[in-house]
């Protein structure tokens, strides 16, 4: 289901209007509360790489959380990227962190004034330890976890596994496991009633996930495949998807899902479509673009604690 994005396309005439007001419309459950109303995933980026009107990964749940923090938050309005607390990131690699450094810089003073706190950044401890050594360690970027302050830093590093449970803005979100070069995760959102949101981050093939979303209802997987067909050694090796590995994937989820490709090579996207073509798959599989809106209508819950 696509809906009209929160935040305009990069190049869009929206893009030089004001900036764009998200209502977030997930009411905060507490103790037996009702809980109305649905969870808005924003696609900010989806390459897996760059070029004119590639973005990198990123992904806006509501207005305050994202996931993986790609070039794509670079097309946020500023009063937006201020809102967001949370960033999960799926791994280490260059694609899927290069923002968080120029994010915290962007909304320091706005955070600062209305003493907003630090943004909370889950990954798993392998994930923060690279941040930590490569990029935050004063020569790549400034070390955002102490500034502008030891006492009131921009960042804080929260440390996660495989498995966890992590209930942050209001969504229940588990980590699940993913197979690629480095250590890395996906990610699950539950969005009650209206099923699960799967994001598989980078991997390899991934027998352990498709045991875990056997017994989850999944109403959008968003899924990667880097490569094209006749690259699948460079796939095997950099531990990716090619159309076919997709295929022998998608084989081990059940029914028929809607299935959300993501991280295509700039200029590969009608290539590795047309080979995703071919599987002949009983899901109902599309390119992900910038700018497509997931809305999970989860309509009237009882919210326990
Ligand atoms: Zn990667
Ligand atoms: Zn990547």
């Amino acid at each position: 289901m696509r809906h009209r994005p929160l935040v305009p396309k990069p190049g869009s005439a929206e893009h030089s209007g004001p900036p764009p007001h998200p209502k977030p419309t997930l009411l905060p459950s507490c103790n037996g509360a009702l809980t109305l109303g649905s969870m808005i995933v924003q696609v900010l980026g989806c390459s897996g790489s760059i070029a004119a009107g590639c973005r990198t990964t990123s992904f806006l749940l509501d207005d305050d959380v994202l996931v993986d923090a790609g070039t794509g938050v670079g097309d946020m309005p500023l009063d937006a990227l201020a809102r967001v607390d949370h960033i999960l990131l799926s791994h280490s690699h260059l694609d899927h962190v290069l923002s968080i450094g120029l994010l915290a810089d962007s909304v320091m003073r706005e955070r600062n004034v209305a003493t907003r706190g630090p943004i909370q950044v889950h990954a798993l401890p392998e994930t923060l330890a690279a941040l930590r050594t490569h990029i935050f360690n004063g020569v790549i970027w400034p070390d955002f976890t102490r500034l502008p302050s030891a006492e009131q830093p921009m960042l804080a590093l929260v440390p996660i596994a495989v498995g966890d449970v992590l209930e942050i803005g209001g969504k229940r979100i588990e980590v699940l496991g993913a197979v690629h070069t480095v250590p890395a995760v996906g990610y699950a959102v539950d969005a009650g009633s209206a099923g699960w949101w799967v994001y598989t981050g980078d991997t390899g093939p991934n027998p352990a996930l498709w045991a875990r979303l056997a017994s989850m209802r999944v109403a959008h997987l968003v899924i990667e495949t880097a490569f094209r067909d006749d690259e699948r050694q460079l796939a095997r090796i950099s531990r990716h998807l090619c159309p076919a590995a997709l295929g022998h994937e998608l084989q081990q989820l059940a029914g028929s899902i809607d299935v959300h490709i993501t991280h295509i090579k700039p200029g590969e996207r009608a290539t590795v479509m047309a080979e995703i073509a071919q599987l002949g798959s009983p899901h109902k599989i599309r390119a992900l673009e910038i700018g497509d809106v997931m809305r999970l209508e989860r309509g009237l819950e009882f919210a326990r604690a």
